[in-house]
């Protein structure tokens, strides 16, 4: 028997079975190769958002709704600069671990544009990107306090380690290289498999009660 399915009102969509205009940018399964040369595995399985509305009245925390994490401009692949809009499973990851640092911080986190999902054809994407995967966030404002600083962006990168500590954040620009205009904070390559997801197809390797 299955439980009660999730609240969320998202409708869960296999990557591999969308038309191909979204196959072609979402990657699904793919591989991208991070600075290393090695190999990442894409998120399958995905969210699917209908519209503006329906984004900015879905939570996937208390504070933080599915529209914070889709703010792309013109870099964003085409299929994916109008609705339905995909988001991988893991951003609702992302948002518990935000809510963890708001928390903490006492006030509004916001991400930048172009600083939630971003997919693999994003212009701005160069190989193994978290974004890709929805598990990082461009924080450009924390309160009233914009991250364009190096002390703000330090204060809040060590609030980050405390109240997340396996959590990655990216290492300040030497300090003459003013080009630091938010905090980039990532979970790494978290491939989420909701439980109502299709999964793979039965093998003797999987065979016995589920735990
Ligand atoms: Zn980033």
């Amino acid at each position: 028997m299955t439980g009660p399915a999730p609240s969320l009102p998202l409708r869960l969509a296999d990557g591999r079975r969308l038309e191909r205009r979204y196959r072609d940018v979402l990657l699904p399964d793919g591989i991208l190769c991070d600075h290393a040369g090695q190999a990442r595995l894409l998120p399958r399985y995905f969210y699917e958002i209908e519209s503006w509305d329906q984004a900015r009245d879905t939570y996937l925390s208390p504070h933080f709704a599915v529209a914070e994490f889709i703010h792309t401009d013109v870099r964003e692949a085409p299929p994916l600069r109008v609705f339905p809009r995909y988001i991988p499973c893991a951003t609702a990851l992302l948002a518990l671990a935000l809510e963890l640092l708001r928390d903490a911080a006492g006030t509004y986190v916001h991400i930048g544009a172009n600083g939630g999902y971003c997919s693999p054809r994003h212009a701005r994407v160069g190989g193994a990107s978290p974004h890709c995967w929805g598990t990082a966030a461009n924080i450009y404002r924390i309160g009233d306090t914009y991250l364009d600083t190096h002390e703000a962006i330090a204060r809040y990168a060590s609030i980050v380690r405390e109240v997340l500590p396996t959590a990655w954040t990216r290492p300040l620009a030497p300090e003459h290289d003013r080009t630091d205009d938010h905090l980039h904070i990532d979970l790494g390559y978290v491939v989420s498999v909701p439980r109502e997801a299709a999964g793979e197809t039965y093998g003797a390797k999987l065979a016995g009660d589920p735990l």
